[in-house]
């Protein structure tokens, strides 16, 4: 029977660029993927765009990982965000800087980035079998001896000197992870902390359906917890059929769910103008004024009009009348602040990332090395690590991976 040196769990990004990396170095790789084609998630990542990495630097760009940046330290290091660029660069895919310091393929297309690294590991000698999922590992005398996996209506066990589980987290389950390696991890014996969606929408208390499909630019989205300001964001936000999304909202979800998780009250207050302070919203209305005589009419010139009916309500204004001093003491007010209370957030279909996973304290952040199993490794989403949109998940996926992989070839090399 056929041993690998290396059997991967997971053809996402951190599968595929693990693979790839291990095959380069003369390991004999098979990776495998219960999907009919590799890397699902990452076809559908970035809005069909895919937002591979961020180019902030290395201590700006943990500050945005959690649930430890420190831990992703030595992978980072090890293969940065700015190597992550000049990988795909060497392969032919050129990338370019957006706001925020996103980097994506040039072509704008997620698609390019997937094949792109399907063809690398394919031509350094990965060998792929897709439509095939493992079910369960073969452990003896503390070393994963197999993995047990179901093709179509047959079993095999396929065996391997080293493992590596990236079957990533359970968001977006029709991607393909469904959160099956964290039965792989807790077969090995390790913990995995409590899961939860993060980077999603939050639903909003006696949500306003005329919010439905409200787009906002340009406005500032603070997060309150037991009425204790946590974290703003600036930039675009959107609301949906129960509540709020959008780049902002999903940045203040994973504080914002942690929160509601342990039963705390938590609001979202939003500053429609946050580039004027009060005076300057008074001369911005004063100017306003000369053209304008009713609160409707004020409102319209200052909004966009699918909120002004909102709006007028939440300052407890009559549209109809002519604009007072009281009014536009109120009006500034609710510029300045309109809070909604968030009474939940939606599930892992929706969630970009999930937070939680195998526990970091089990891991060897060096290696990636399991610390109960000595021939067991993990990177990606299912180990305990996550961060803001921006391209952080992907390179967390990728420098994980590489970290693993190498850590691998390093030690069969030494066995030799
Ligand atoms: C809609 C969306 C948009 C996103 N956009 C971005 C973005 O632009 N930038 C960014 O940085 N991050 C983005 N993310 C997050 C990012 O895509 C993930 O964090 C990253 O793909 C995780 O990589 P991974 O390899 O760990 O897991 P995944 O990419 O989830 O790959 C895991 C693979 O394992 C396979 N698998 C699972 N169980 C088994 C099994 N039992 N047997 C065989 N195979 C199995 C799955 O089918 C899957 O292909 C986005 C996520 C979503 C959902």
């Amino acid at each position: 029977m056929q041993i690998y040196d290396l059997i991967i769990v997971g053809a996402g990004a951190a599968g595929l660029l693990g693979a790839g990396t291990a095959a380069e170095k003369g390991l004999k790789v098979l990776l495998i993927e219960k999907m009919e084609k590799p890397a699902r998630k990452i076809r559908i990542s970035g809005k069909g765009r895919c937002n591979i990495t961020n180019t902030k630097q290395h201590d700006d760009f943990l500050a945005h990982v959690y649930s430890n940046s420190r831990f992703l330290n030595p992978a980072l290091r090890n293969f940065s965000n700015f190597q992550t660029i000049e990988f795909f660069n060497s392969l032919g895919l050129q990338t370019v800087i957006e706001r925020g310091e996103r980097v994506f393929p040039e072509s704008g297309k997620a698609w390019d980035v997937a094949e792109c690294l399907v063809k690398w590991a394919k031509k350094s000698g990965v060998e792929i079998f897709c439509n095939a999922k493992v079910k369960s590992l073969n452990i003896e005398n503390c070393r994963i001896t197999g993995v047990n996996t179901n093709f179509g209506n047959s079993e095999k066990t396929i065996e391997a000197k080293y493992f590596l589980i990236a079957t990533g987290g359970i968001s977006y389950p029709l991607t393909g992870s469904t959160g099956d390696g964290y039965n792989f991890a807790k077969q090995a014996g390790h913990t995995v902390t409590d899961l939860h969606p993060s980077l999603v929408p939050l639903k909003i208390k006696n949500h306003n359906i005329q919010l439905n499909r409200l787009q906002l630019k340009n406005i500032s989205l603070s997060l309150y917890v037991d009425g204790k300001y946590v974290d703003d964001e600036f930039g675009e936000a959107e609301f949906n059929r129960t509540g709020i999304t959008g780049a902002l909202a999903l940045r203040l979800s994973r504080k914002a769910v942690s929160a509601i998780i342990a039963k705390k009250h938590v609001e979202i207050r939003l500053d429609l103008k946050p580039a004027l302070n009060c005076e300057q919203l008074k001369n911005r209305i004063a100017r306003e004024m000369q053209t304008v005589t009713t609160n409707y009419a004020l409102l319209c010139k200052m909004l966009p009009l699918q909120i002004v009916n909102i709006f007028a309500e939440k300052a407890n204004i009559k549209l109809q009348n002519r604009i007072t001093d009281a009014d536009i003491e109120k009006i500034i007010a609710s510029l300045k602040n309109i809070t909604f209370e968030i009474c939940g957030f939606n599930g892992f279909d929706e969630a970009i990332v999930t937070a939680g996973g195998v526990s970091l304290n089990e891991i060897d952040s060096k290696t990636m090395r399991s610390k109960i199993l000595e021939n067991l490794y993990f990177a990606g989403e299912i180990i305990n690590l996550d961060a803001n949109t921006g391209g952080y998940n992907l390179q967390i996926a990728f420098s994980t991976a590489r970290l693993a992989t190498q850590s691998i070839a390093k030690q069969l090399k030494k066995s030799f």
